[in-house]
């Protein structure tokens, strides 16, 4: 394959196709590297659930985008969800750090962005059964997460790749790229991969995170994070990323910081191919959350699950042996999401008593049987509802449950034992609204670009569920613009 382009991709993820789109509609000849097999194209964005957050004044403007006619539309809720609702998402749950400029950039860019991608062939439903309950009839969406890409990450992948054929893009595959080549000047000429060098008017970085690397784990995360299981792709292990810094990017963002949820005790250690996101377990708030002692650990009715989920990992690493089980009765186990709490090889307990449940699950049964009856003496008579954060709190318990907490007293008793899944790092590269790199200098790179994963300084602490597509797909398409024009300024001898 010809080693040279206008443009070089590293990364075959949601950012590096946006940006390959983008740089590609522009008339650069554009060049995709990818470190994994034909098989693992798609890096973590294969491994999502495809949910993605936008912005919209209403319901009409979702319908739009999403594929067919749902007999369910006409009895379904959506409240408006504008910029000013996601930026104050992005600033709550981060407490404050999220970059403002790079946030107003997200926020304003990402409903367009959607527009740009469906028009590309990107296909979206509304997803019902992860994001609404049905109440009185009425399917009522929570969280500002109505829209999902059709067959999840494995949909988008599919789609982004048609896209890139059909624009002409080329990707090559088994090419791990672990260094940034400069000229004398400090203009980025392209990368190298071992023995290859691929040589580009500019270069987009869309390598994801060091999330897969245990070493990098323990060494900016701290102690334990090796034990935590990988969610998603093996191959984000930071290369890419050391390698920017090593040729003068600046860090930015959360180093110490990265996205982790309760994730199935029995997952394999890195991403299934097979079964993607369906180890997570996110019907938490309906739940008791305890440890292998029976004691709970967390408010699982803090927040709308969409503003706690990704920071519970974290949680659940911290307790002994990295485990907890989320606990129902027979009243919230109807309400479970299906695809992940009856996925194959789930790790699910059921008795008829907590005693038993305890036994079974391997929790400590004396400690399980006083935690629950503490906490059913807690709960308070109130109407359920779990659409809204429906006030329904324990009363004088430490930690409270603040919405949700209705009794656990119908058996039969479920358990599931989750463990810590990590999904990405927070810590990246600093970018500019162009997704231009700066380097320790403050001055942007020429020739350098990075998005996804890989730009730091959006997320901190935590992250309002599906964000990680919309900061890939609008700082990838503005990255692929920006360099597409960069190149073209200056050559486009073809
Ligand atoms: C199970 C799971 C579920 C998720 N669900 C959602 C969701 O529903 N919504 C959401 O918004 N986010 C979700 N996320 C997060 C989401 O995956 C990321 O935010 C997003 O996909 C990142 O896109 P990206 O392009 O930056 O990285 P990736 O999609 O990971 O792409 C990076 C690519 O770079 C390649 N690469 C790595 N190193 C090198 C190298 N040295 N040389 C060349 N190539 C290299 C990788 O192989 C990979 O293909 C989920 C993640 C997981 C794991």
């Amino acid at each position: 394959m010809d080693h040279d382009a206008d443009v070089i991709v590293v990364g075959t993820g949601n950012a590096g196709f946006c940006a390959a789109h983008a740089a590609a509609e522009r008339g650069a000849r554009v060049l995709m590297l990818e470190k994994g097999p034909t098989s693992a194209i798609g890096g973590n964005t294969y491994f999502t659930a495809g949910a993605i957050r936008t912005t919209y004044r209403g319901i009409d403007e979702l319908a739009d985008l999403v594929d067919g006619d749902d007999e369910r539309l006409p009895y379904t809720d959506i409240d408006p969800y504008g910029p000013a609702d996601f930026a104050a998402d992005m600033r709550r749950v981060t407490l404050g750090r999220c970059d403002p400029t790079l946030t107003d950039t997200m926020v304003h860019g990402i409903a367009d962005t959607l527009r740009w991608l469906h028009g590309l062939g990107v296909r979206f439903r509304l997803q019902y059964e992860r994001q609404a309950y049905e109440v009185d009839g009425r399917h009522r969406f929570w969280g500002g997460l109505p829209l999902a890409t059709v067959d999840g990450g494995k949909g988008l992948v599919a789609q982004h790749l048609l896209a890139a054929r059909r624009a002409g893009v080329r990707i090559r595959c088994d090419t791990a790229v672990d260094r940034v080549l400069r000229d004398s000047d400090g203009r980025v000429t392209g990368v190298g991969a071992g023995a290859d060098e691929f040589r580009a008017g500019a270069v987009v970085l869309a390598a994801g995170g060091f999330q897969a690397n245990k070493l990098l784990r323990a060494q900016y995360l701290g102690p334990n994070w090796d034990l935590a299981k990988v969610r998603g792709t093996p191959h984000n292990t930071g290369g890419v990323l050391m390698a920017a810094l090593d040729a003068g990017a600046q860090p930015a963002g959360h180093w110490s910081g990265c996205h982790a949820v309760a994730w199935d005790a029995n997952a394999p250690q890195t991403g299934d191919f097979e079964l993607t996101n369906r180890h997570t377990k996110q019907s938490y708030p309906l739940s008791i959350v305890v440890n292998t002692a029976g004691k709970r650990f967390i408010d699982e009715g803090a927040e709308i699950r969409n503003y706690t989920y990704a920071k519970y990992g974290a949680e659940i690493l911290r307790q002994p042996g990295a485990q907890a089980f989320q606990l129902f009765d027979a009243k919230t186990a109807p309400l479970l999401r299906e695809a992940e709490y009856e996925a194959p090889g789930v790790s699910r307990f059921e008795a008829d008593s907590i005693a038993e449940l305890a036994e079974l699950a391997g929790i400590e049964p004396a400690g399980l049987v006083d935690t629950v009856n503490e906490y059913n003496a807690a709960t308070r008579p109130g109407a359920f509802n779990p659409s809204i954060k429906d006030g329904l709190g324990t009363a004088g318990l430490n930690p409270p449950k603040s919405n949700w907490a209705q009794p656990l007293d119908e058996p039969p008793y479920l358990a599931f034992a989750v463990t810590c899944g990590i999904t990405f790092t927070f810590g990246g590269l600093k970018i500019d609204t162009a997704g231009r790199v700066i380097d320790d200098a403050d001055e942007a790179i020429t020739g350098l670009f990075a998005a996804g994963e890989m730009a730091g300084g959006l997320f901190f602490h935590n992250y309002p569920g599906g964000s990680g597509l919309s900061a890939g797909a609008v700082f990838g398409r503005r990255a692929g613009v920006e360099a597409a024009d960069l190149v073209s300024a200056h050559t486009y001898a073809h």
